[in-house]
């Protein structure tokens, strides 16, 4: 063999190897259409109330639940499966409902579909996929149907509508045509563009969720008819005085409303308690939630991140010294490490202003919640540019939301019943987020109540997905680096 050729050979074997190590060659479970799988003696966290219903049993066929009745009752059908609960929970899977698809995922140290399936997570929607021909991800979710690829349900936008937008029925068409199941729109579109898309939207009946443009502002979006608010975040920018009329495009707005937010903290709030900065704001709170709350507008949470920012900024040692933190790229620990990472950038100089702005999400959180305003889980990850890991995430948001004041089922119900629910209304297709006969199999079993507390969730024993059960053998497997 000749050196060049010898090279070549080495090369070639090098990229098969490390191919065949970040898609190590684990199976997707089995799904015997005609096989019942029966999940024994638990008790069910059904999500259809804050009841739990004891000794009960599951059965599943295909990718469906079929039956739920008290385990003493139960007839074994032939050729079935069973499994023991061993007086277990299982719940509904979780869903984060504020993701985004990275092309890069497979080449993460363990790719996020299956993070988000060992934590328990079997429905993730991306609003916005990063890179790449931007349809992988509608590439994942067939595969993933087949049984070919390991992974949740998916359900995703078409590329961030960031603007400038020419002709917005081309906009609407392609996301329609290439078969996503709704648009997201970007802060940075002009009171025109935004409606007209909009008006777009509404005609071909295509679900929207947004972050609130610069430009449009609350009272805008509502009055556009947005379907849903992709942040509790977006709502911050209704505290900040600032010129919407200016002539700016694109990206300049970010550092324009940052810097005018900053001048604005310093002036007026950088002293002050959660506990008066509530007071200083309450009547702007309690607005701001009373519109949502008329409007029946839909919110995402993703309050998480505002903590992993503060942790980035002040405690960058624990940050990177965390175990999970393995399983981010490793090139963004590098960005991080050289203080060129997202949030190091954006906060720099004005750090003070991440505890400002976790503080004031927080209480957004609160008047929303006294308002009773429909929350969606999710935790903005996926990207591989903020820090967060997929998967883990979810159960920090569910902590969060708990330690917010809701209680550990109304919490829960953001990552199942509204899921579904939200899912609905986009596609038709929300057979899922509670354990009723019918529903999509999206199951999680865990030891000890999770109406208890929201973080008995992590003690995972089985996860099922579309009807494949993962035990936690092979959730483990799933996650090995
Ligand atoms: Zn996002």
């Amino acid at each position: 063999m000749k050196t060049r050729q010898f090279i070549l050979f080495v090369i070639i074997l090098f990229v098969l190897f490390s191919c065949s190590k970040v898609t190590n060659n684990l199976k997707v479970p089995s799904q015997k259409i005609n096989n019942v799988v029966i999940i024994q003696n638990i008790n069910l966290v059904d999500m259809t109330s804050d009841k739990i219903i004891k000794g009960h049993s599951v059965f599943i066929k295909g990718d469906k639940i079929i039956e739920i009745k008290p385990t003493e009752s139960i007839k074994i059908p032939e050729n079935s499966k069973m499994i023991n609960g061993e007086g277990g929970y299982l719940m509904p899977g979780l869903s984060d409902m504020h993701i985004h698809t990275n092309k890069d995922w497979n080449n993460w140290p363990v790719s996020p579909l299956r993070l988000y399936l060992a934590n328990g997570v079997t429905t993730i929607r991306c609003l916005g996929p990063k890179g790449g021909d931007q349809k992988y991800a509608l590439r994942w979710r067939e595969k993933i149907s087949k049984g070919q690829l390991i992974g949740p349900t998916i359900y995703a936008s078409g590329p961030i509508i960031y603007g400038p937008v020419q002709d917005p029925e081309r906009t609407v068409n392609k996301n329609i045509d290439a078969g996503f199941d709704f648009i997201k729109l970007y802060s940075f579109l002009s009171q025109n563009e935004f409606q007209k898309i909009m008006t777009m939207a509404k005609q071909k009946g295509v679900y929207t969720v947004g972050h609130i443009p610069f430009q449009v502002g609350l009272d805008g979006v509502v009055s556009n008819g947005i379907d849903e608010i992709a942040h509790i975040e977006e709502l911050a920018w209704e505290f900040v005085h600032f010129n919407k009329q200016l002539k700016i495009k694109g990206y300049k707005w970010i550092p324009y409303v940052i810097k005018m937010a900053f001048q604005q903290y310093q002036a007026a709030y950088s002293n002050l308690s959660i506990v008066d900065l509530e007071k200083k704001l309450a009547r702007s709170l309690s607005s701001v939630a009373d519109k949502v709350k008329t409007a029946d507008l839909p919110v995402d949470t993703t309050l998480y991140i505002d903590d992993v920012i503060v942790e980035k900024l002040f405690e960058p040692n624990t940050f990177i010294s965390k175990p999970i933190n393995k399983y981010l790229p490793g090139s963004y620990i590098n960005r991080f490490k050289q203080k060129k990472e997202k949030h190091q950038i954006q906060f720099k100089g004005g750090e003070d202003f991440a505890i400002f702005k976790r503080n004031l999400d927080r209480l957004i959180f609160n008047y929303l919640k006294r308002q009773k305003v429909f929350l969606v889980l999710g935790t903005d990850s996926g990207t591989g540019a903020m820090g967060i890991v997929p998967g883990y995430s979810i159960h920090e948001e569910l902590r969060i939301l708990t330690e917010s004041g809701y209680s550990p089922f109304e919490a829960i119900k953001t990552g199942t019943v509204n899921a579904a629910m939200i899912v609905d209304k986009m596609n038709g297709k929300g057979n899922f987020g509670t354990i009723e006969k019918g529903k999509r199999a999206d199951l999680i079993l865990i030891k000890n109540n999770p109406l208890e507390n929201v973080s008995n969730i992590k003690n995972i024993v089985g996860v099922m997905a579309s009807g494949r059960w993962y035990d936690k053998a092979m959730l483990k497997k799933l996650i090995e680096l």
